[in-house]
């Protein structure tokens, strides 16, 4: 049995400074001077050991991990077992490069997303760097197979920062502002969003009216793909109405039209299930992966139906670290840690954690319009006193309230009032309730 998290990093909140300390402080003068601007931090306290559900700044600080580095690392910063694997993997070699002379450990991570993944159907997987890399490549797959050129993406979506997926993406700021012209052929239709739709829109209509607007605007049969995430995340978390993505599916397989899972950060036990298409059943033909597959080591993947994946000539798909040996040995440890630990349960047990009190905080304080969300992946909605309308300032002055308490949260959401928690699916249940308390304190104040 593999243990959780290293025993030598204490789980426990710990400020033995101001957030950020001394020694952030002058590093952040330094980085200022060396790194791109353009790179910005959350919460600059530079880091010196991470793992559980903790951080461990440069200064001695120890705060409550409730990000994960944007749901990356369900199973802790220094899993044993995948730092063990990384370290036996590297002794060996640090590349070959798949496409000159491949690897076990490259064919044993398709095998076993093959196997995970929605759907007994015969598939075949692709390995790449990042989320952004693989939904590129899903959409290249899908393009070719189907002999078709428009995709179609939501309002809400988040897909990368690449030029492909900066149009697929919807919000301009900060993603897309200046950096145009974006790549054509991708068109944005609206998203089941339960909170704000008008009420009682279910999920088979919200769908209806997607599809009233794919077949009006561009036409079924010039369609390659459907691209959607089965939660949204940096959109803020939204979780569409049960028979959205039932609806959608079924659509797409009655017109010939690829249906591609973005699962970038809903995956890999995150909602507590392996993937959030597991859900509500559906099996997409694509499905891209990223985030949670490593335990933090860069990779990502395209798995799908064999004969749309196959359908891409020799040498079509590819780049010359992706599937990294080191990153492989990282993946195959990291899901076997979560199979061992069994993390979906972890992740269900995180949701029966939070969401009763966040709905208690939300009932007393009036200051939240939505908690939404599955697992480990939950959401607090900030809006004007009962209302719908966004309060950003709110979830800001949140999530600033908590930082300089020690608990590291993010924010998200198209209106930028959303609070997203994303804590490692190995964080202990009293590190938790504590970050949950701060949390909880930081909205009484507002
Ligand atoms: C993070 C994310 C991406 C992009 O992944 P990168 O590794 O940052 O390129 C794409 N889709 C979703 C849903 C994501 O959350």
């Amino acid at each position: 049995m593999s243990i959780a998290f290293r025993t030598d990093i204490a789980q426990e909140r710990r400020l033995i400074t101001a957030i950020p300390g001394p020694k952030s402080v002058a590093l952040h003068a330094r980085r200022t001077a060396a790194v791109a601007a353009g790179v910005a931090s959350t919460v600059p306290v530079y880091t010196a050991d991470a793992g559980g559900g903790v951080i461990v700044d440069i200064d001695g600080n120890s705060l409550i991990d409730l990000g994960s580095g944007i749901a990356v690392t369900s199973v802790g910063n220094s899993a044993p077992r995948v730092v063990d694997a990384v370290r036996e993997a590297v002794e060996h070699f640090t590349h070959t490069c798949f496409m000159v002379t491949p690897y076990e450990s490259y064919v044993a991570v398709a095998e076993k997303l093959n196997a995970l993944t929605p759907g007994r159907h015969s598939k075949r997987t692709a390995l790449f760097n990042s989320g952004s890399e693989a939904v590129e490549n899903a959409v290249k797959i899908a393009r070719l197979a189907t002999k078709r050129t428009a995709v179609v993406a939501f309002d809400h979506a988040y897909h990368g920062r690449t030029n492909l997926t900066m149009a697929l993406t919807a919000k301009a700021m900060p993603y897309k502002k200046g950096f145009g012209p974006f790549a054509g052929e991708i068109y944005r239709m609206p998203m089941s969003y339960p909170f704000r739709d008008v009420e009682g829109m279910s999920g088979k209509d919200a769908a209806a009216r997607a599809i009233s607007m794919i077949e009006k605007q561009i036409g079924a049969e010039d369609v390659a793909a459907v691209l959607i995430e089965p939660i949204q995340g940096e959109g803020g978390f939204i979780v569409p109405a049960d028979g959205f993505l039932p609806a959608l599916s079924e659509w797409c397989t009655r017109n010939g039209v690829v249906f591609i899972a973005d699962e970038i950060q809903s995956g890999f036990c995150r909602t507590g299930s392996w993937f959030a298409s597991d859900h509500e059943g559906i099996v997409p033909d694509l499905i891209t992966t990223a985030k949670g597959i490593a335990g933090g080591l860069p990779l990502a993947a395209v798995t799908g139906r064999a004969e749309i994946m196959d359908a891409v000539h020799p040498g079509g798909l590819g780049g010359t670290y992706g599937g990294n040996p080191i990153a492989c040995a990282a993946a195959l440890a990291a899901i076997a840690t979560m199979e061992e630990l069994d993390l979906n349960a972890a992740a269900r047990r995180i949701e029966e954690a939070i969401v009763p009190r966040m709905r208690a905080l939300a009932a007393d304080t009036g200051r939240i319009g939505d908690v939404r969300g599955r697992g480990g992946m939950i959401a607090l909605e900030f809006t004007v006193g009962g209302s719908t309308e966004p309060d950003a300032a709110a979830a800001a002055a949140v999530a600033k309230a908590c930082h300089a308490q020690g608990v590291i949260i993010l924010t998200c959401g198209t209106y930028g009032n959303v609070v997203r928690l994303l804590p490692p699916l190995v964080i202990g249940e009293e590190l938790l309730s504590e970050g949950l308390t701060v949390l909880e304190a930081a909205v009484r104040a507002l």
